[in-house]
């Protein structure tokens, strides 16, 4: 072999040369040494394939030599050379681990036989110790993948359990562990049907075991959770099957959303079909003429379907407000806003209701308040809700009051009125969509029953939130906290 890299150690200039010659004519990469000195120099400093050394040498004798290769572990092979080979010699130098005995005199092919055979357990070693590595980063490797695999699914929120062809549980994780109330090591290893059968997902055992198709997906209630169920077969490349994963992904929440937009969809149909129903009747009395052919007589009838209808519009520009308060990111960009020009406006605006119900109307805003960061058209919508409801819910005669304090970091602006109040048992209840409490006081009163959950979704926006206090029969302080 062309590169391989001998070293010849013998004390004789004649011999050293001699062997050096003949192996470079092979193509061997030589280098020599007169001494075990030199020799262990060039032994630490290179890396040889092979050493032939002399067992006599005038320092240090061949024996130490071969000692310290062993010692130092140098990946080499070792021929001895020696005219005086006897059987002491022979099994000293074995007990070193020398590999091969040339006696002097030898022939050259001798010689080239020797460093052929020694070249090539040297590289049959290399091969084999470069095998060993590869093998050993290889399990590394393998053992590092499976517990990263095993900590990934384990970590799922998924509950998963993975069944062999013979339908023994070969692993569950934490979320399946916990389902079935068992700590993961105790359910590997057991036949999925017993495991299974004495558990809450007994009712899959059947279909774990031979399912229909290769992918079978299905519902699952455990109490008050409702989970889909997916059984996957999975194969191999000969289309064999290797076993089952069994997934439940928790739905409850999605359900949950699910329903309630149906509620709300349901109700708001009926919200929107029951006035244009009767919108629809009171037309038809006039175009049956039911009421004579005097078109007075009919006026306050059409004045009843024209309040109807002022109030699907309402109804219409609330449900709007609801969907936009429900995005994420406001309309308008929010902005450093000062509170009182929303609080001035929304009374304003109800100046004309209160003065026809003879309601006194106060605002108390501290002064230097923080500047509050919410959309303009959120605030004002706030506060327009708010002190509509503080005028629409109140008596004849009663008081609104708007007071805005900074209290801690929190602007809190609570808007106050002497109205009929809220039962105790619907305090919770009015911030629900479409939500009016049926009372006597109220029957008299339009409106959506949308107002507050509107306000409640701007108001947590903008990073706030929203109270209220109210007693039946006395009045009802609603709070807007915005972060100050
Ligand atoms: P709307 O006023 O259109 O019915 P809201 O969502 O604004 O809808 O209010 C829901 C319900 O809460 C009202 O129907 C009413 O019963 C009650 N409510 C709201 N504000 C007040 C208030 N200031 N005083 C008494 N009851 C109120």
């Amino acid at each position: 072999m062309a590169t391989a890299r001998i070293l010849v150690i013998d004390d004789e200039y004649g011999v050293r040369s001699g062997i050096r010659q003949i192996l470079e004519m092979e193509g061997y990469e030589v280098d020599e040494a007169a001494t075990g000195t030199e020799a262990l120099t060039l032994l630490h400093g290179g890396e040889y394939d092979v050493v032939f050394l002399d067992y006599r040498l005038p320092d240090i004798d061949g024996l130490t030599i071969l000692q310290v290769i062993k010692q130092d572990a140098l990946q080499l092979m070792t021929c001895m050379i020696t005219a005086y080979a006897n059987i002491d010699t022979a099994i000293a130098a074995t007990r070193q681990g020398v590999d091969f005995f040339l006696p002097k005199p030898f022939l050259p092919d001798d010689l080239l036989g020797v460093a052929e055979t020694l070249v090539r357990h040297k590289q049959a070693r290399t091969e084999a110790e470069r095998l060993r590595k590869e093998h050993e980063a290889g399990l590394l490797a393998l053992a590092e993948e499976k517990t990263q695999t095993h900590s990934l699914i384990s970590s799922l929120r998924d509950a998963v359990l993975v069944v062999n062809r013979d339908g023994d549980v070969v692993l569950v994780n934490r979320a399946m562990a916990a389902i079935l109330d068992l700590p993961e090591f105790e359910a590997v290893h057991r036949p999925a049907a017993d495991l299974l059968g004495e558990s809450p997902l007994a009712p899959l055992v059947e279909q774990l075991a031979a399912p229909q198709k290769d992918r079978t997906i299905g519902q699952l209630s455990l109490g008050e959770r409702s989970y889909m169920t997916s059984i996957v077969t999975f194969r191999d490349d000969d289309g064999q099957a290797l076993g089952r994963i069994l997934t439940l992904s928790d739905i409850s929440q999605v359900r949950r959303l699910a329903m309630e937009k149906e509620r709300f969809i349901r109700t708001m149909v009926h919200e929107l079909k029951s006035p244009l129903g009767a919108v629809r009747s009171l037309i038809e009395v006039a175009t049956d003429k039911s009421l004579g052919d005097n078109l007075d007589g009919y006026l306050p009838m059409l004045q009843r379907a024209e309040g109807r209808i002022d109030n699907l519009v309402q109804l219409i520009g609330d449900l709007l407000s609801l969907s936009r308060s429900e995005q994420a990111e406001s309309q308008g960009e929010p902005e450093l806003l000062e509170i009182e020009p929303a609080v001035t406006g929304a009374l304003r605006l109800q100046a004309e209701k209160m003065a026809a119900k003879g309601i006194a109307a106060h605002a108390d805003l501290e002064a230097g308040l923080p500047l509050v960061l919410v959309s303009s058209d959120d605030l004002d919508l706030i506060m327009s809700n708010l002190v509509g409801n503080a005028v629409k819910y109140n008596k004849d005669g009663g008081s609104v009051e708007v007071r805005a304090r900074h209290v801690g970091e929190w602007v809190r602006i609570d808007v106050k009125d002497t109205g009929i109040g809220i039962a105790e048992e619907n305090l919770g209840l009015v911030l629900t969509e479409f939500f009016r409490e049926k009372r006597p006081e109220t029957r008299d009163v339009e409106g959506s029953g949308l107002g507050l959950s509107i306000v409640k979704r701007l108001v947590e926006r903008a990073g706030g939130r929203l109270e209220l206090a109210s007693t039946q029969g006395e009045g009802s302080t609603f709070s807007v906290l915005l972060p100050a």
